[in-house]
């Protein structure tokens, strides 16, 4: 299946034109994240928290410490509603209404499941590629791993929405002497900064140096 199922929650209502379930497009959002925010319920209150995400296949994953409140709550399967997030543009138009930024998001609804066992070690393996691809670090012990919970989220109920047509003002205010235009944004690494305790000899890496995504 090339799309995912769109369902009463997944169903853009708003600009439904920018809407879609193309599975690749919803992937490629997800792979160029480092950050998401993930949406609960705690005790009646919601809240909203940013953490770290990783996709495999099917599948998103968080992780952290076994004490973290996000984590708990999810481990016992409580809804959970997350949303990533790529600002690609300021769109300056010519009136206040016109303003807006180009974007890509995706949203998805979904229950957790705690990852156990031999199964967390090659998930944290690729959390690090993910960030840091071709980083070297040491085995986990054995309390590093348990002091690391992680929750599986399948991508089942999910939907993107992609804003890409920069200015779209009146037709009216195109006829006004006022600059309208897009300015493109996008995340870059910018130098990078050996630890103050790097062990003498140890050259930094091409893939940090050159670090892009
Ligand atoms: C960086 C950024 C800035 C934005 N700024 C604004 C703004 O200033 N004002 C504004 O009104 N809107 C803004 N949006 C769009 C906003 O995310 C909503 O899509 C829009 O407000 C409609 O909300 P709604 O509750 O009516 O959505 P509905 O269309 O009712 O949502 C129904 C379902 O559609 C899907 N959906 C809705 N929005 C998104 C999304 N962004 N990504 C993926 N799936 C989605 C979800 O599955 C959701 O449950 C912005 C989006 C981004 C990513």
């Amino acid at each position: 299946m090339t799309s995912y199922t769109q369902t009463e929650q997944t169903r853009v209502r708003r600009r439904l034109e920018r809407g879609s379930y193309d599975r690749k497009l919803v992937h490629a959002i997800i792979d160029e994240a480092i950050v998401c925010h993930v949406a609960f319920v705690v005790d009646g209150s919601p809240r909203v928290i940013p953490t770290t995400i990783l996709r495999i296949e099917e599948d998103v994953y968080l992780h952290g410490s076994p004490t973290n409140r996000l984590l708990n709550t999810l481990a016992e399967g409580a809804p959970a509603s997350i949303a990533v997030t790529h600002i690609d543009g300021i769109v300056a138009g010519r009136s206040g209404f016109g303003c807006s930024v180009d974007y890509r998001s995706v949203v998805i609804f979904a229950s957790g499941e705690k990852v156990e066992g031999l199964e967390k070690e090659p998930i944290m393996d690729a959390v690090i590629q993910t960030v840091i691809p071709g980083h070297r670090v040491r085995r986990p012990t054995r309390q590093e791993m348990e002091a690391t919970m992680i929750l599986r989220f399948p991508l089942n109920e999910v939907s993107a929405k992609v804003r890409d047509v920069g200015v779209r003002d009146i037709e009216t205010d195109y006829e006004l002497d006022l600059w309208a235009g897009v300015i493109p944004l996008k995340m870059m690494a910018v130098g990078v900064r050996d630890d103050v305790r790097l062990k003498p000899g140890i050259a930094t890496p091409e893939y940090a140096s050159g670090y892009r995504r």
